[in-house]
């Protein structure tokens, strides 16, 4: 209570938004400036502290607006129908295929599945394969960015509300800070474009409550499915295969993030892009690819067969 014009609000008891907003005009005029200074000087990145924490905040409470909003067959088929183009984005487009080079692509499928995760809202491509090639190099030891093993919070969520989270690891991502467009989706305010996209597309197709389903409810299932891989399947699960960290299989993280629960077998076999090993290993990544390898829309798929397990990379 610094403000003399606060205070006499206070006193007096005051709860008109609009005095609060007069009150404080010119300390949001000077945060919105910040902002605007710091964002074009965050070139390297689309991740940042600047604009991650409030976002995480702000699209977890439009999310649990949806309690005020009864969903309809629309709404819950915008919620699904994104929920799946942009999770299949992060771990088909961001994960198996840029991150790892587990099967090979034309430039146009690359980049569709690339813009799909980026509508995932995970940050850009180069830096969410940065901080993944990262993981794997030092996974549940001294630099891994989201282990989970001391602080399971901090593996699933608390990394990206401390500055350590927000490392570049541009050495680890050389090979696509080349491609104009990737980058493109790096980089900046632009960065949210994907995002946007399909926020503008669930408000045409289902107003208010489209919007509420189809992109924040929607962003906030993908975003946890993704985060339990990092923690639930560092902390839990079975470990058929005897890897130097504490990954394993956790089949309803399977289900949800789309295959990725199979989380051991990925760390013994890191560039296989199909992540089961029996089939009642639900791996809807897996099926999606081997229907593109069908119809010719990708080739070179890597099997777990094809590369022996335990590999570190
Ligand atoms: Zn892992
Ligand atoms: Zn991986």
């Amino acid at each position: 209570m610094e403000n003399v014009a606060e205070m006499s609000a206070y006193k007096r008891g005051s709860n008109n938004a609009s005095d609060f907003f007069k009150m404080n005009r010119g300390a949001f005029a000077n945060t919105l400036r910040e902002w605007g200074e710091r964002l074009p000087v965050q070139q390297w990145t689309s991740f940042s502290s600047t604009t991650v924490r409030p976002t995480l905040v702000l699209m977890h409470a439009a999310a649990l607006s949806a309690f005020f909003f009864r969903p309809t067959l629309r709404d819950l088929v915008l919620f699904a129908g994104f929920y799946l183009a942009t999770g299949f984005g992060i771990t088909i487009g961001f994960h198996r295929l840029l991150a790892h080079r587990g099967f090979e692509c034309s430039r146009a499928l690359t980049y569709s599945l690339a813009f799909l995760g980026a509508a995932a809202l995970q940050g850009g491509p180069v830096w969410w394969v940065g901080v993944h090639r990262k993981h794997h190099q030092t996974a549940d030891r001294e630099g891994d960015p989201h282990s989970p093993v001391k602080n399971f919070l901090h593996g699933h969520l608390g990394w990206m509300f401390k500055k350590e989270g927000f490392a570049q690891h541009p050495a680890l991502s050389r090979d696509l800070a080349t491609d104009k467009f990737l980058m493109w989706l790096d980089r900046g305010p632009r960065s949210a474009i994907p995002w946007l996209s399909t926020a503008l597309l669930c408000f045409m197709l289902g107003g208010m409550s489209g919007l509420i389903w189809g992109a924040a409810v929607r962003t906030v299932f993908v975003w946890h499915a993704t985060w339990c891989v990092n923690s639930v399947c560092h902390r839990f699960g079975q470990r058929p295969h005897d890897t130097r960290e504490s990954s394993g299989n956790v089949w309803w993280v399977g289900l949800w993030a789309l295959g990725e629960g199979w989380h051991n077998n990925h760390h013994a076999n890191p560039r296989a892009a199909l992540h089961n090993y029996h089939w009642w290993e639900i791996d809807l990544s897996g099926y999606t690819l081997r229907l593109l390898e069908r119809t010719r829309l990708i080739h070179k798929v890597i099997r777990a067969g094809r590369q022996k397990t335990g590999a570190r990379a």
